[in-house]
């Protein structure tokens, strides 16, 4: 869908897809986006656009649109929800007073009722910084829960875990801009970022390639990438931690530690020492099926070649042992000392658009804005005297105003757990589409069809909307004003280039009206300075921001739309940015090496389920809805894929192609098979980009790493099955 002939108007925006952050022009004619095109002042990725960004727009102007809010019959019968029969549990379309007074009516009865953590709010990687703000202003100050939460619980949350403990700071060292240029030496593990995170790929293959930077991949399965390594461990799934403490081992037998460094700027090194002795190329290989002479060329290629730039994803982090697999290889980058300097780091790639955004605004059940504790006694008095309301909160405990508990709030997964079987009796859920991209769906869809109040703010009606019971018309990206901050903690503005569809509104917009109408509806004002919800543009509702996080204190729109380039931290209105973080010194002191050991996965295959199953993305598709309505995608990849070895697939009687089923305690998938060499044989892969039958999150578990709460989705046991058709 390539538009001719001139545009009306050309406008510069920020690609919604990956964390990569991509800047192109939106050509618009008649009010559709009819194009998009390269914009060389792109900071990060100058005319380089991936399959993604240039042909994935078609969904903004799809007719699956939501284009008015929408509401449950029963509702406005005053019908019960669970006596309610099929005709009542239709979709009544209505007006946004409607709707919004609803929700406002049922939030405030439900808080009255029970407590405000009878409420749950997740907000969206895919909005904006300002949306997400919002989510959680209205989570703490108007209900008065720290129950919000975002996607990242599900994939990064392990990295802001390892990161701060280690570091003191939670996010991606480095910028792409000097991992590309300067390293020395790559470490990509668990980041198939090719496909992933392609125009950062496609740089990373051009250092490779012309400047001839030695690259070690680090993953069970073949991607595109190891083409370009010069060794390629290939792990089994759930071994990082094993893998990691061999490559130290090595590195600390021949003595290519930074000694200097590690004395003046770390601490905890002899502990960890003595841990990763036991850790030898032979007993590694044990554990993780590398070869002890790969294990050795590797450690000597990124020792040798320094600054090392860690590069890692979600295959790192989706792991029980996600938060240890981090802090191995914060102990790595301190060691060979490359940490604070440009072209190493600690660069964790973030998934979504602005998935570091949306954890940096505080839709995180533990941290305000700017990641300032709940537990703070400090943060918790700044916060309730900026957001105070009148009359303080009929609550005892907490701060006086606004009764914020200074209890940490529940997870994405246990906010999900909790509602339907447990006390969580509404949920508020802005652009996320918990129904497909949950792990164990089948108890995520149990919890959701039991909730009881359930609203669903969306621009399509998603696999999540089957069970909510009020849906509310969102803007997409080429709709609305707003900023959002890609993986390397830059914050990008995104511009207005068509208007919603139909009655949609701005996410920004809607809670904000929602908030407006819930204050009355509970009987309450706003009286702390920035305890209002009268924004009139995303611009001011940054400026509150930065108003009341000291990391974020000099970012403002008027500074965004001058061309300042800027990265987090931004301490004030004069500041240029901060492109690297702990430079002369990390931001809790001095670096901290943890001592982390080797656990299998929580789920290993035995007699009845066999294989490991891991799971990830592809190329042409991000997240479950966007990219399966844009043409050219589609076209490109069609349906889900299940990879099987070729050796499995002869042993199993699989052809490619053909139809095969997989199986888990939890469910099953059926899925077309794809023989390749890309998984070893006992694995198989699988994505999750596509409804119903096909989803791999019908299988995947539900278990967790134990301190950040995150979900093991890239092993667990399977059986796989020829489907045969009589
Ligand atoms: Fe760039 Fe990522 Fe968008 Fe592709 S999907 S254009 S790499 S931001």
């Amino acid at each position: 869908s390539v538009g001719r002939g001139r545009p009306d108007r050309v406008v510069t925006t920020t690609c919604p897809f990956c964390g990569v952050g991509c800047n192109f022009d939106l050509h618009v004619k008649d009010d559709r986006v009819v194009r998009v095109a390269s914009n060389p002042a792109a900071p990060v990725n100058g005319m380089s656009l991936c399959v993604k960004g240039r042909y994935g727009f078609d969904f903004v102007h799809h007719p699956d649109r939501l284009t008015r809010p929408r509401v449950r019959r029963y509702l406005l019968a005053g019908v019960e929800k669970r006596s309610a029969t099929l005709a009542e549990r239709e979709w009544v379309e209505t007006d946004w007073d409607t709707a919004l007074n609803l929700v406002a009516a049922k939030l405030v009865a439900v808080r009255r009722a029970a407590g405000p953590d009878a409420v749950g709010f997740i907000g969206s990687a895919l909005c904006t910084n300002e949306e997400n703000y919002l989510v959680q202003k209205l989570a703490r100050q108007v209900i008065g829960t720290h129950n919000v939460e975002n996607c990242a619980r599900l994939c990064h949350a392990p990295t802001v875990a390892g990161l701060s403990m280690a570091f003191g700071s939670g996010a991606m060292s480095n910028s792409m801009d000097d991992v590309a240029e300067q390293a020395q030496a790559f470490l990509v593990i668990g980041e198939n970022v090719t496909e992933c995170h392609p125009v950062f790929g496609t740089r990373l293959r051009q250092a490779v390639l012309r400047r001839g930077v030695p690259l070690v991949v680090a993953d069970p399965r073949t991607t595109d990438i190891t083409e370009f390594a010069a060794v390629h461990l290939r792990h089994r799934p759930g071994t990082d931690v094993a893998l990691l403490n061999g490559l130290m081992h090595v590195v600390l037998e021949h003595g290519w530690h930074d000694r200097r460094y590690i004395e003046e700027r770390c601490e905890g090194f002899e502990e960890f020492r003595a841990a990763v002795e036991r850790y030898t190329p032979e007993a590694v290989g044990v554990l993780t099926g590398v070869p002890a002479a790969d294990l050795r060329r590797a450690a000597e290629l990124l020792a040798r070649n320094r600054p090392m730039a860690a590069v890692w994803g979600v295959g790192v982090t989706q792991h029980t042992t996600g938060v240890l697999n981090v802090l191995a290889l914060a102990n790595l980058q301190m060691l060979l000392g490359n940490m604070g300097v440009p072209g190493g780091g600690a660069n964790a790639l973030r998934g979504q658009n602005s998935v570091q955004g949306a954890c940096d605004m505080g839709a995180l059940f533990n941290l305000f804005p700017g990641y300032q504790p709940v537990t703070s006694p400090a943060a918790l008095a700044k916060f309730d005297a900026a957001w105070a309301l009148d009359p303080p909160a009929p609550r005892a405990g907490g701060t006086p105003s606004l009764g914020l508990s200074d209890r940490p709030g529940r997870t994405l997964t246990e906010i999900v757990d909790a509602f339907g079987p447990g006390d969580l009796r509404a949920l508020f859920v802005m652009g996320e589409n918990l129904a497909l991209t949950n792990p164990d769906l089948n108890h995520t869809r149990g919890c959701l069809a039991a909730g009881e109040f359930l609203v669903l703010q969306e621009i399509f009606p998603t696999a999540t909307a089957e069970f909510a019971d009020v849906l509310l018309p969102g803007a997409a990206f080429a709709e609305k004003a707003g900023t959002f901050t890609n993986t390397e903690r830059r914050v990008q503005l995104i511009r207005p280039a068509v208007p919603p569809p139909g009655e949609a509104r701005p996410d920004w917009a809607v809670l904000a009206d929602l908030a407006r109408r819930t204050l009355a509806a509970d009987g309450r004002a706003p009286v702390g300075p920035h305890a209002g919800w009268a924004y009139r543009d995303p611009a001011q509702i940054m400026d509150e921001v930065a108003a009341v996080a000291p990391l974020f204190a000099g970012i403002s729109h008027a500074r965004l739309e001058r061309g300042d380039r800027l990265q987090w931290p931004v301490p004030s209105p004069d500041h240029p940015g901060t492109p690297i973080l702990h430079v002369g010194g990390f931001a809790r002191g001095k670096g901290k090496f943890h001592a982390v050991e080797h656990a299998p996965a929580a789920e290993l295959p035995d007699a009845e389920f066999p294989f490991v199953l891991t799971t990830g993305r592809v190329l042409q598709h991000y997240g479950s809805e966007m990219t399966r309505r844009a043409e050219a995608l589609t076209a490109a990849c069609p349906e889900p894929v299940v990879e099987v070895s070729p050796d499995d697939a002869a042993r199993l009687g699989l052809t490619d192609g053909s139809a095969v089923r997989l199986r888990s305690r939890r469910g099953a998938v059926v899925s077309r098979a794809a023989v390749t060499d890309r998984v070893a044989p006992g694995c198989v892969f699988g994505n999750f980009h596509f409804p119903a039958a096909g989803n791999v999150n019908n299988v995947t578990t539900g278990v967790l790493d134990p301190t950040s709460k995150t979900p093991e989705f890239k092993a667990c046991a399977v059986a796989v099955e020829p489907v045969t058709t009589n």
